[in-house]
């Protein structure tokens, strides 16, 4: 049997119960596509269920004010996600009607070419095959090919790799069956061959190289970066200070002052530390109670635990809070 054969049948009846999968809906399949880039599925399921609850259409989200949707999505991280999500929802009502090819839902803000390939072959069954990491590895293992999957070059010729198996009567049932696949079996550190339905077509299994594939050479050394938060407290309520337009990726979230914000503040009592790491950045912050005289400027706000859930909070101020035992709804 082919390999698309293999992986499809495989698929039918392996594939995990998700929400998204039981939908052509291509706003439906667009905003999980968008919410499961750098999350687990685990993870996305209840704010997918939220998120459509509230905006259950293109329309619905257009209309919604920013920073209810950052609200919204508080706890999920990459917040430019969301905003592009409103951005381009806001294109799509005014353009009447939901792109329908790879090439128009590319020029949609935060659509790249991965996410375009999704929704375009699953909700209108365009044969063109999906690329992430999960497909890449898989592809670099049945082919045994050591290659850097880091270059452009390597990338595009796994990609025509893996265009040659889609099977175009099915591309949507396809590429979800190779995203599953790369997600459940052909799993990063121990790849399940026991269990896979290509393992006779895969060289790297035969050749006892599938668990060092695929290679990514290194280009970048992680950043460690130390940084302290204030905890101020006054009559049940802490004060937040929201993020500044040039903050860009957080514009908008409100979050607890550092000593830098506040320079008259006083500490008073080390709570502890949250870590927080977003790509190769990894962020230790000391979290302090302090005290503070008059604050002054409209970026600063008390909140107490009811309006912290109508504000974008940002997650470290979530986990700092936590700590300080101010407890959040
Ligand atoms: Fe991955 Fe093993 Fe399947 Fe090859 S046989 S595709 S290495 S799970």
């Amino acid at each position: 049997m082919s390999f698309s054969g293999l992986l499809l049948s495989w698929y039918r009846r392996a594939q995990r119960d998700l929400p998204w999968r039981r939908t052509s809906d291509p706003y439906r399949i667009w905003i999980s596509e968008i919410m499961l880039q750098q999350t687990r599925a685990a993870a996305v399921i209840p704010y997918y269920e939220r998120f459509l609850e509230k905006y259950p259409t293109v329309a619905a989200l257009a209309a919604a004010p920013e920073e209810e949707v950052l609200a919204l999505w508080a706890g999920l991280g990459y917040y430019s996600r969301a905003r592009n999500l409103r951005l381009a929802a806001r294109q799509i009502a005014g353009a009447g009607g939901f792109p329908r090819t790879a090439g128009e839902l590319r020029a949609l803000p935060g659509v790249g070419d991965y996410t375009a390939a999704a929704i375009a072959s699953i909700a209108f069954g365009e044969p063109c095959v999906v690329v992430d990491g999960n497909v890449l590895r898989v592809v670099a293992r049945v082919g045994n090919d050591a290659a850097d999957i880091g270059s452009a070059h390597t990338r595009e010729r796994f990609r025509q790799a893996a265009q040659e198996w889609l099977d175009p009567r099915r591309p949507g049932l396809f590429n979800q069956a190779l995203m599953e696949l790369g997600a459940t079996v052909c799993l990063p550190r121990n790849p399940l061959c026991l269990l896979c339905p290509v393992r006779d077509l895969c060289a790297g299994r035969a050749a006892g190289t599938a668990a060092q594939l695929p290679v990514k050479l290194r280009r970048s050394e992680p950043v460690r970066i130390a940084a302290a938060l204030l905890v101020i407290r006054h009559a049940g309520r802490v004060l937040l200070r929201r993020r500044a337009e040039s903050e860009r990726r957080m514009a908008g979230f409100w979050d607890l002052p550092s000593p830098e914000d506040l320079p008259s503040s006083r500490t008073k009592r080390r709570l502890g530390e949250v870590r927080h790491t977003i790509t190769h950045h990894h962020y230790t912050f000391t979290v302090w109670e302090a005290v503070v005289g008059r604050v002054e400027g409209n970026d600063y706000a008390w909140f107490d635990a009811q309006g912290c859930a109508g504000i974008p909070l940002s997650t470290t101020a979530r986990k700092a809070l936590k700590l300080a035992d101010f407890a959040l709804r």
